[in-house]
């Protein structure tokens, strides 16, 4: 009889999956249940942008990064000004990982067994298990795939409040979309349109980004709260896959210490409750308070993948 029971196989969930049976788990002992996703991909939405700490996480549980990477831009735009980004972001095959991480595993669609242990509640922006949030603070994202006619640049453009993106994928293909607390479903679906004139579209897909911040407790009872349920995702940015492999290392190293736990992501992650602090300002005041952004360079950075203390990506002419 399953002994525990993670809840949702998208990154957080499949890549603890992948680690508790490398760790000597005996795979009948964890039940991962996930009811699936009507996208096209057949996983809950995601522009899949990510940074170089995929890397080594990759090789941690075993995987070759490289058979998951898309596109690696040597240039990328925030609003107009170019920066130099070879090396830092890049895009992946998402689904593909996923699928990697979850070999060998039976993923089920509702959970089959009573008297479970404990229950690893991963399942994103829905916290099935550990329960709503009474001051949660989701932003609603619209996505396309599309192909355009020539390679399409990395482009991320800031709006009122939130952002939209154009992440290239392999070839000519690129997802674009926006997240935005303010616009209404017409406003975002005009602004995708907008920077989709002369693409094909492939598919489309809508989700939400949780700008709550680090949720506090993470563990109630049996129940442990892993990536986005845990509000392990950035704000202002929307990155959450390479948080939320990062939040299921820290739950593996302090299995029997849910306390421990806490402090680790708390060390880690809490100062994501000032960004989240941030857009609310934003909303409410009209501008984004780039002076205090700016007193969290080191946190971003590191969310960035940058070499602590240096600045490497530069603004190009
Ligand atoms: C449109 C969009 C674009 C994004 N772009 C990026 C990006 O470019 N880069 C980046 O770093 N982050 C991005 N994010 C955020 C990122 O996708 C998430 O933060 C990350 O996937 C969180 O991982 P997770 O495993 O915690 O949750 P998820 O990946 O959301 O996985 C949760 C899983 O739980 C399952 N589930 C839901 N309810 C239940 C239930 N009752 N029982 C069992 N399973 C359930 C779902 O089907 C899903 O598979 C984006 C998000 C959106 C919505």
């Amino acid at each position: 009889m399953p002994k525990i029971l993670i809840a949702g196989a998208g990154i957080a969930g499949s890549y603890l999956w992948r680690l508790l049976v490398r760790n000597g788990m005996n795979p009948a002992d964890i039940q991962i249940v996930d009811p699936g996703s009507q996208t096209r991909c057949g996983i809950a939405s995601c522009a899949f942008g990510i940074t170089r700490q995929f890397f080594p996480l990759c090789h941690e549980v075993g995987l070759n990064p490289e058979k998951y990477i898309l596109a690696s831009p040597a240039i990328g735009y925030a609003n107009k000004i170019k920066f130099d980004i070879k090396g830092y972001m890049f895009s992946f095959d998402k689904p593909a990982f996923i699928r990697d991480l979850l070999e060998g595993a039976v993923v089920t669609s509702s959970p089959s067994e009573m008297g479970i242990e404990r229950i690893i509640d991963a399942t994103g922006t829905a916290r099935a298990y550990i329960g709503k949030y009474e001051n949660d603070i989701l932003f609603p994202c619209i996505q396309r795939k599309v192909e355009f006619p020539q390679p399409p640049e990395l482009r991320q453009h800031s709006h009122y409040v939130g952002y939209s993106w154009i992440i290239p994928l392999e070839g000519n293909q690129a997802h674009v979309g926006i997240g935005s607390a303010t616009y209404d479903t017409k406003t975002m679906q005009e602004t995708v349109e907008g920077l989709t004139r002369g693409a094909k579209t492939i598919c489309s897909c809508r989700g939400y980004i949780r700008g709550t911040g680090l949720i506090l407790p993470l563990v109630q009872g049996n129940i442990w709260a892993v990536g986005e349920a845990g509000g392990i995702i950035e704000p202002i940015s929307g990155a959450g896959i390479v948080p939320a492999i990062e939040s299921a290392k820290l739950l593996l190293e302090h299995w029997h210490d849910p306390k421990g736990y806490e402090a680790a992501l708390t060390k880690k992650y809490g100062w994501l409750r000032k960004t989240s602090e941030l857009v609310k300002e934003w909303q409410d005041k009209g501008a984004l308070n780039t002076r205090k952004l700016l007193g969290l360079w080191k946190e971003c950075a590191e969310l960035a993948g940058f070499n602590p203390g240096i600045f490497n990506i530069k603004p190009t002419a």
